[in-house]
């Protein structure tokens, strides 16, 4: 699986004078189903390959783009592809996600709570197995990791051929901790200045920091390059503060970022990319009222592909098994 260089994109209308607003259309890594789960699974199921897995097993909210994109590519790539789904606050674009996974042969597993999850993964769907390979939640082992650690190389190589400045700051939303985690180390790893800006989109927020920080030092480690973990720890700056309700439930200021960012050509969705671009137009507004000079790169993480051709086959919201609807909160 061979992920495609990102373009990168001056937002001119949603820039301030003397900040300007960039994003890396991460949302175009493949035509099939977009997004940051993409390069994540290019490790992923090279990793599966290399030990002769022959099945994956993995967990997510009812709606989730790692399952999806691990059913997608997995199925693409000769694997059987198995998932526990758990409750999220329903949205149209959450029953979609779930229509395209069992679209695509995805055998689901409805968990109504989080305390069933290890015994449907462990029992029911047999990770122990010697043929199966679990992964974890949003791919974010040390492994998936690694296919931000691309993107930080990528984004490296983009800004030293001119293609836009070094960014201050790269704003990302931070779910299970994978996308910055290989971010920051990439950026350490490459000597660059740029911050990171992860914009919580799950809880609680503790946990998400903490998990985020130990996966940095792991990918570190596992490249050999201990000496670079406090220089990718210290660029990461963790924003709360958009989260609301909690992972899922839509926000109003992200609401209002994504009606904005249709606007202007981007699509975004409310769980996560919304409530983070919400937080990149507060950072661009900051700098521009306190007059000073900036840089701040959007990473857009979110599929742009359009559904429509993984949903042809798909059930009816009404025809979705029972248990899995159940999920819809
Ligand atoms: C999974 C996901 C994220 C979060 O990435 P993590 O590596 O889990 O932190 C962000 N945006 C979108 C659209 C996602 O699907």
């Amino acid at each position: 699986m061979k992920v495609p260089i990102t373009p990168l994109e001056h937002l001119v209308g949603l820039s301030r004078p003397g900040v300007d607003l960039w994003v890396k259309r991460d949302d175009l890594t493949s035509p099939l189903y977009g997004g940051n789960k993409v390069r994540k699974l290019a490790h992923l199921l090279a990793d599966a390959k290399a030990r002769g897995a022959r099945r994956l097993v993995t967990l997510g909210a009812v709606g989730s783009h790692h399952v999806l994109a691990t059913t997608v590519f997995g199925k693409q790539a000769g694997f059987d592809v198995a998932a526990v789904l758990v409750p999220q606050p329903r949205t149209t674009h959450v029953v979609d996600n779930v229509r395209a996974d069992i679209a695509q042969g995805l055998d689901v597993r409805a968990a109504s709570a989080w305390a069933l999850v290890p015994f449907l993964v462990l029992f029911v769907l047999k990770a122990f197995a010697r043929d199966t390979l679990f992964i974890t939640v949003g791919g974010s082992n040390v492994e998936g990791s690694l296919g931000y650690v691309d993107a930080a190389r990528e984004l490296a190589a983009q800004v030293r051929a001119g293609e836009m400045p070094e960014p201050d700051v790269i704003v990302v939303a931070c779910g299970s901790g994978g996308t910055v985690a290989g971010l920051a180390a990439g950026l350490a790893l490459e000597g660059m200045a740029s911050r990171i800006l992860a914009v919580s989109v799950s809880t609680p927020p503790r946990v998400v920091s903490f998990l985020t920080r130990r996966l940095t030092r792991k990918v570190l480690r596992r490249l050999g390059e201990s000496r670079h973990i406090a220089s990718a720890l210290a660029r990461i700056e963790f924003e709360h503060r958009y989260l609301g309700e909690g992972y899922g439930y839509p926000t109003l200021e992200g609401a209002e970022a994504l009606a904005l960012a249709a606007a202007n050509g981007l699509k975004l969705d409310p769980t996560y990319t919304a409530k983070t671009f919400a937080a990149a137009l507060a950072r661009v507004r900051a700098y521009a009222d306190a007059g000073e000079k900036r840089t701040v790169l959007y990473l857009n993480t979110l599929s742009s592909a359009p559904l429509a051709p993984l949903l042809t086959s798909a059930p009816n919201e009404g025809d979705i098994p029972l248990s899995v609807r159940a999920l819809f909160r």
